[in-house]
C-alpha cells in the first residue's frame, strides 16, 4: 500500500496551483487539486482577464469621438453595462471550463472544496474527507483589503463586486493610488462615470519612476478624472441609493458607488498553518518560502500571491512551474525575480521594466537618462490633447540599459519585448544599433541619441 493517499495536494486552483498540478502530473505524479470557488483563480475569474474585457471596451467611447477628426460621423451612440457583464460571463465560465478540462487531462483530480492542512502531511477537506500527500502545495493566493474600520465601510465595495455591478454607477468614488484603483478609474470613466480617485500620497503609483507617476496623473486628469491627494477616506454616508463620501481633508464627494483598492493581503488565515508548522514572513504577512519556494517544512512548498513576493499572474505561473520541475521532474529551477516587466492598464497604459531613475541613481554613480514626450500621430487628426512618454534608463558607465517606462497607446505590448533586450542586458548601443520602425511611436526608444539628463556621483559622496 503506499504510504500517503497522493503525491501532490495543491491547495488553490488558479494561476500558480493549477500550473504546479498539470506539470507534476505530466511528469507521473498522482496530483489533487482543491479549489473552493472556480478553476481559474483571481486572474482568470476576477482579476487580469475580466479586467481587459472592460478595459477594452471602455476605450470604444475615446474611439468615436478620435475618428471625427477622420471623417467618420457616427450617430446616435449607446451603451449597456448588463450585456457588457453578462457576455464577460460567458467567457468567463468558458475559460473556468478550460481550465478544469485542462488540469483534468493531464490526470490530476479536481475537489471542488475548501482545503485545510491539519498536520505536515495531512489535508482536510471541507467534507470532512481527509486526504494524506506526500507533497503539500499551498497556492491560495490573495483577498482586497477591506481597509481601516471607517464609518460605513460595510457600503464600500471592492474589485470582487465591480464585476457584477447590476449597473454602471453614475458616480464613483474609488480610494487608493495602484494598479486596480487606477485601472477601474480608466473602466468607469471610459463607460461614462464621473470618476474620483482619492489617494493618500503626494502622488500616484508610489514605487513607479516619478516621470510615469506625474504623466499618468495628468494624461488621467487631461480625461476628466479626478484625482485628489494627501487625503483619504474617513466616514461615508448612505442615503437611499445615494453615497457622500467624507474626506480628511474636510470636503465630501457624492456619489452612487464607492470602491477601495488598497492592496490585497495573502489568503494565509484559517489554513492550519500553525498546525503544519508553515511559518509566516513576518516582513510581509505572506508564507515564508526560500528560493525554491519551499516553506519552513521540508514537505510543503508555496507560489503566487499567498507568498506576496511579486503578485502577478505570470510569476505565479513561473513559480508553480519551478516548483513541480524541481520536486518532479528532477530539474531544479529558480524564479529569477529580477527584472519583471508590468503594465498598468490605466488610461493610458504604463509598461515598464527594470529600474526607475530614481533607483538607478540610488545603485549607480552615473546615469543618463533619456526621455521623450511627445505628441502621437493620431492626435494630430483626432485633435485630442494627449502625449505619450518614453524614457530609457541607462548606466552611464557600462552603457547598459538598466530601465525602460512608457505611457501611451500599447504601452504593456512594447514593454513586453523591450523586457527581452533589457533581460539580455542590451545596452544603449545595442538601442541605438536597431533601425527604427517608422511610423510608430517606439521608435523613439531607439532614436533617442542625446541624453537629457546625466547623473554622476562623485567619489566622496
Ligand atoms: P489565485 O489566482 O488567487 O488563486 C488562488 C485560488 O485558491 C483561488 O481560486 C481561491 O478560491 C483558492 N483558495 C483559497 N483558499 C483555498 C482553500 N483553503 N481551499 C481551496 N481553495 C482555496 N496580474 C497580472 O499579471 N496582470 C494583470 O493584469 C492583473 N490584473 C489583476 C486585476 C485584478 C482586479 C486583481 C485582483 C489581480 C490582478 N492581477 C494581475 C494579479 C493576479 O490575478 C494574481 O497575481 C494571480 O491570480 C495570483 O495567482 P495565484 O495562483 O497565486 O492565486
Ligand atoms: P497596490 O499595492 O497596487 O495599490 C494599493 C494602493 O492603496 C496604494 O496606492 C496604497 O498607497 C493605497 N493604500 C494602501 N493602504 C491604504 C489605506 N489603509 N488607506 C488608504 N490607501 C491605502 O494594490 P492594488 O489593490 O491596486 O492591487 C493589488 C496587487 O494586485 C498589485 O500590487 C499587483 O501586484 C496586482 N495587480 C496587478 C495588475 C496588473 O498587472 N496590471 C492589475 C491589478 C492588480 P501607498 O502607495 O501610499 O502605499
Amino acid at each position: 500500500m503506499a504510504e500517503f493517499d497522493v503525491d501532490l495536494f495543491v491547495i488553490g486552483g488558479g494561476s500558480g496551483g493549477v500550473r504546479a498540478a498539470r506539470i507534476a502530473a505530466n511528469y507521473g505524479a498522482k496530483v489533487m487539486v482543491a479549489e473552493e470557488y472556480r478553476m481559474g483563480g483571481t486572474c482568470v475569474i476576477r482579476g487580469c482577464v475580466p479586467k481587459k474585457l472592460f478595459v477594452i471596451g471602455s476605450h470604444v467611447h475615446q474611439e468615436i469621438e478620435d475618428a471625427a477628426g477622420f471623417g467618420w460621423s457616427i450617430g446616435q451612440v449607446s451603451f449597456d453595462w448588463a450585456t457588457l457583464v453578462a457576455n464577460k460571463d460567458k467567457e468567463i465560465a468558458r475559460l473556468e471550463g478550460a481550465y478544469t478540462t485542462n488540469v483534468e487531462k493531464s490526470g490530476a483530480r479536481i475537489v471542488k472544496t475548501r482545503a485545510v492542512l491539519e498536520d505536515a502531511h495531512t489535508i482536510r477537506l471541507a467534507t470532512g474527507e481527509k486526504v494524506t500527500a506526500k507533497y503539500i502545495l499551498i497556492a491560495t493566493g490573495g483577498a482586497p483589503n477591506h481597509g481601516p474600520a471607517v464609518p460605513g465601510i460595510e457600503h464600500v465595495i471592492s474589485s470582487n463586486e465591480a464585476f457584477h455591478l447590476k449597473e454602471l454607477p453614475k458616480r464613483i468614488v474609488i480610494q487608493g493610488g495602484g494598479y486596480i484603483a487606477l485601472e477601474f478609474a480608466g473602466i468607469f470613466a471610459g463607460y461614462g462615470s464621473d470618476v474620483s480617485v482619492v489617494y493618500r500620497g503626494d502622488n500616484i503609483l508610489r514605487g513607479f519612476d516619478e516621470d510615469v507617476r506625474k504623466h499618468v496623473r495628468t494624461e488621467m486628469e487631461k480625461r476628466g478624472i479626478t484625482i485628489i491627494t494627501g487625503c483619504t477616506v474617513a466616514k461615508i454616508d448612505k442615503h437611499g441609493r445615494d453615497f457622500t463620501t467624507h474626506l480628511s481633508n474636510g470636503s465630501s464627494i457624492a456619489s452612487d458607488q464607492v470602491m477601495f483598492a488598497i492592496g490585497r493581503h495573502p489568503n494565509v488565515r484559517s489554513l492550519g498553518l500553525e498546525a503544519a508548522g508553515v511559518a509566516i514572513n513576518p516582513a510581509n504577512g505572506g508564507i515564508q518560502v526560500d528560493g525554491w519556494s519551499k516553506t519552513s517544512v521540508d514537505n510543503i512548498y508555496a507560489v503566487g500571491d499567498v507568498t506576496h513576493r511579486t503578485n502577478l499572474t505570470p510569476v505565479a505561473i513561473r513559480e508553480g512551474h519551478a516548483f513541480a520541475d524541481t520536486v518532479f521532474g528532477k530539474r531544479p529551477v529558480q524564479v529569477d525575480h529580477a527584472t519583471i516587466p508590468t503594465a498598468v492598464f490605466s488610461q493610458p497604459e504604463v509598461g515598464t521594466v527594470g529600474l526607475t531613475e530614481e533607483e538607478a541613481r540610488a545603485q549607480y554613480s552615473h546615469v543618463d537618462i533619456y526621455k521623450t514626450d511627445f505628441r502621437p500621430i493620431k492626435a494630430t487628426m483626432s485633435g485630442r490633447d494627449t502625449r505619450v512618454l518614453m524614457k530609457l534608463v541607462v548606466d552611464g558607465s557600462s552603457d547598459r540599459v538598466l530601465g525602460c517606462h512608457i505611457v501611451g497607446d500599447a504601452a504593456a505590448e512594447t514593454i513586453q519585448a523591450i523586457a527581452i533586450a533589457v533581460k539580455m542586458k542590451a545596452t544603449k548601443a545595442d538601442f541605438d544599433a536597431t533601425v527604427a520602425l517608422h511610423p510608430t511611436a517606439a521608435e523613439e526608444l531607439v532614436t533617442m541619441r542625446t541624453p537629457t539628463a546625466r547623473h554622476v556621483r562623485q567619489a566622496a559622496e
